[in-house]
């Protein structure tokens, strides 16, 4: 029997994490919100024109035309077949989402890391570099308190250094030993994926299935549960459903698929009726409270006084963006400093126009 347990928390303030999980999806969102300026971003069912394989792939004999890309990988890796075309959709791949960039304005990925503290997790299984651009944009510019990030499938812009376990920036040196990183391994859609054998995959999860142990919000945005990540939904489900106080958490789907279909997907990860469907990130509960999720969630469901909205206006620029959140931040500090309890109120003057 599950023990109710509520969630750490002190003055008005929840310091169970919100985590985060991130697909596809949002990636695209992303792309459509800031008006799919740069180079086009590839899904599954568009990699081999986007990356330019076709030719490669119908010179071998393989009709392209209604192709599952996942199922043709699938079988490629597991029957060894062909190595050399293996090597080239893996290398062609990896220089693709290197060259991906951010606008140089405020993305869904900006206000979304920015959303988040440092006790919270956004878990990712893109191998795109835009969370991580927006990650080290925000953090670069003395942004302290942002959350804590994992790669469950690897990432273009992520190194490692495997002798000292540490990991940073691809093409930059591991801070212990000065040595160049080499680049983290990207795992592809094969339908029986090893998330154990490679050591910065499997620290990537155990920090996520920690951090899901503990949460008490958990957001899935724009990941789809593939069948080929089977395994994927596994361990997460293994972690979420021992959390000690999964009886009072909050689930999150922001996706635009019908919500019957969400629903049958997630149904397992979902506590009675404690779960919203939303379609637009915008509107989800992290656009509306950020750096407070977790703490609003708990005055409107456990302490039956609602916190007021305070969302996110629209800004031309990421200095803008940036000197809104700090009043929050600041709270933070003086939380943690001098043990003064969270005002539950917006801190910043407000913009008429939010997201
Ligand atoms: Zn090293």
């Amino acid at each position: 029997m599950k023990v109710r347990t509520l969630p750490p928390g002190k003055k008005n303030a929840i310091l169970a994490p919100h985590v985060v999980i991130v697909g596809a999806g949002a990636s695209i969102a992303a792309y459509n919100h800031w008006g799919k300026v740069g180079r086009p971003l590839p899904s599954m069912q568009n990699l081999i024109d986007v990356l330019e394989l076709r030719k490669e792939i119908e010179s071998r004999g393989y009709s392209v035309d209604k192709m599952d890309f996942e199922a043709f990988y699938d079988d490629l890796a597991t029957s060894n077949s062909d190595v050399e075309l293996k090597k080239i959709i893996e290398q062609r791949t990896y220089e693709y989402f290197s060259g991906l960039e951010l606008p140089n304005r405020p993305t869904i990925y900006d206000y979304l890391v920015l959303s988040l503290r440092n006790k919270d997790l956004i878990a990712s299984f893109n191998w795109d570099p835009f969370l991580l651009q927006a990650y080290r944009r925000n953090g670069d510019k003395g942004v302290g308190s942002l959350p804590g990030i994992a790669f469950l499938h690897g990432n273009v812009l992520v190194g490692v250094c495997h002798a000292d376990k540490v990991c940073g920036l691809n093409g930059t040196c591991c801070s212990k030993c000065c040595t160049n990183f080499v680049s983290s391994q990207l795992l592809y859609p094969v339908k029986h994926k090893d998330y154990a054998s490679d050591p910065f995959i499997s620290s990537e999860w155990d920090r996520l299935r920690d951090c899901l142990s503990r949460a008490y919000f958990l957001t899935i945005f724009g990941y789809g549960a593939p069948k080929t990540d089977v395994e994927a939904r596994r361990l997460m489900l293994e972690v979420w459903q021992e959390n000690h106080h999964l009886e009072l958490a909050q689930v999150e789907i922001i996706d635009i698929k019908p919500r019957d279909e969400l629903e049958a997907t997630w149904n397992e990860f979902f506590i009675k009726q404690h779960y919203m469907v939303r379609t637009d990130v915008t509107k989800g509960y992290l656009f509306q409270h950020p750096r407070r999720s977790c703490d609003a969630l708990a005055a409107a469901t456990l302490m039956n006084k609602p916190w007021q909205d305070n969302p996110f206006p629209v800004f031309g620029s990421l200095t803008e963006l940036r000197d809104w959140v700090t009043p929050l931040i600041e709270e933070e500090a003086r939380l943690d400093d001098l043990a003064e309890p969270f005002s539950g109120k917006p801190l910043a003057p407000n913009v008429e126009a939010v997201l």
